[in-house]
């Protein structure tokens, strides 16, 4: 079903008699492709690339067809949009800098992205097949943590009620990732072995993330998912599944970008014609190239007319 060459890698385990589970994600050539077209600061390159492992190591556990977008609407000069990871582990991510922004090498979190503290973290469920009216489920909680992995362990806490925590890690080359989830007991056992099984697994829940603890950025950033699984869970016995490929792909089409400009306002793209004779538009997320020209645009917001017959009937002109 991968149809791409990346060697980017989510490998999901189970501690044996536990209810807790963890994985691993390594990605290396989806995230090169998403910085290839932009020139990040290393600060931001941190931030956004500790989020796309983010994005994987959540999306790894959908109980869905569909996708988990993240944003962050930051009052400081970074703002990180639509980072989005599907069932399939398809990813997409950007950061967008504000005009002029000097950003410090070693720019915090908080520096960047919630500098007044009024910092949201917008947390998106998109499910593919959606239901008749249904919409997506969306979670807007405040930046609350110094770091990726602190705001979405708070997250994880407060909506889904899951001891959840996580190590992030990126540089240019690599994101890279570990997450342990403490998973609720079923009710069916009598009061007896459930209490007795809650206790394990709260022994093995403690043990796991204080030898995860042990791990540091150097070598989180330095060494691969394999020799991490090993060196921090050595004495454990765990269980591990097949791995899963994550990989870039962006959903753009001239659908979606036809409907930006219909919300921009009649307004604004007339006065930009006028100015420019046609809209070019680069998707920030693939670099793809769309043109409208006058009567795209005309077409555009002629009233009643489906998008969708416009992007058929402009694909007949060209
Ligand atoms: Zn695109």
């Amino acid at each position: 079903m991968t149809t791409s060459t990346s060697h980017d890698t989510l490998q999901k385990f189970i501690f044996d008699n536990a209810a807790v589970r963890g994985e691993f994600v390594e990605i290396s050539d989806t995230w090169r492709e998403i910085q290839s077209r932009h020139a990040y600061p290393p600060a931001v390159k941190t931030v956004l690339g500790e989020m796309v492992a983010a994005a994987a190591l959540l999306s790894a556990n959908l109980k869905f067809n569909g996708a988990i977008i993240m944003q962050i609407h930051g009052d400081g000069p970074v703002r990180l949009h639509d980072d989005r990871c599907d069932s399939e582990l398809r990813l997409r991510a950007t950061a967008k800098l504000a005009e002029g922004a000097q950003i410090a090498d070693d720019a915090s979190l908080t520096a960047l992205l919630n500098a007044s503290g009024k910092g949201r973290f917008v947390i998106t469920l998109d499910p593919l097949d959606k239901m008749p009216g249904q919409q997506p489920y969306q979670g807007i909680v405040p930046l609350d943590g110094e770091s990726m992995a602190t705001v979405i362990e708070n997250y994880m806490l407060r909506s889904e009620q899951l001891d959840t925590r996580l190590w992030l890690g990126a540089d240019d080359q690599v994101s890279r990732g570990l997450l342990l989830q403490k998973l609720p007991r079923h009710s069916g056992q009598d009061d007896q072995s459930k209490q007795s099984s809650e206790a394990e697994d709260l022994e093995t829940w403690n043990r796991a993330v204080m030898l995860a603890s042990t791990l540091k950025q150097p070598e989180l950033l330095g060494t691969d998912i394999q020799t991490l699984m090993n060196r921090l869970f050595w004495e454990e016995t765990i269980r591990v599944f097949d791995p899963a490929h994550p990989r870039f792909h962006c959903s753009c089409t001239r659908e979606k970008v036809g409907n930006m400009l219909k919300i921009l306002g009649r307004a604004e793209v007339e006065s930009a014609l006028e100015d420019l004779g046609h809209l070019g538009i680069n998707c920030d997320f693939c670099g793809k190239h769309y043109e409208f020209d006058r009567v795209d645009c005309a077409q555009l917001f002629a009233s009643d007319t489906p998008v969708e017959t416009l992007i058929a009937a402009s694909g007949v002109k060209h």
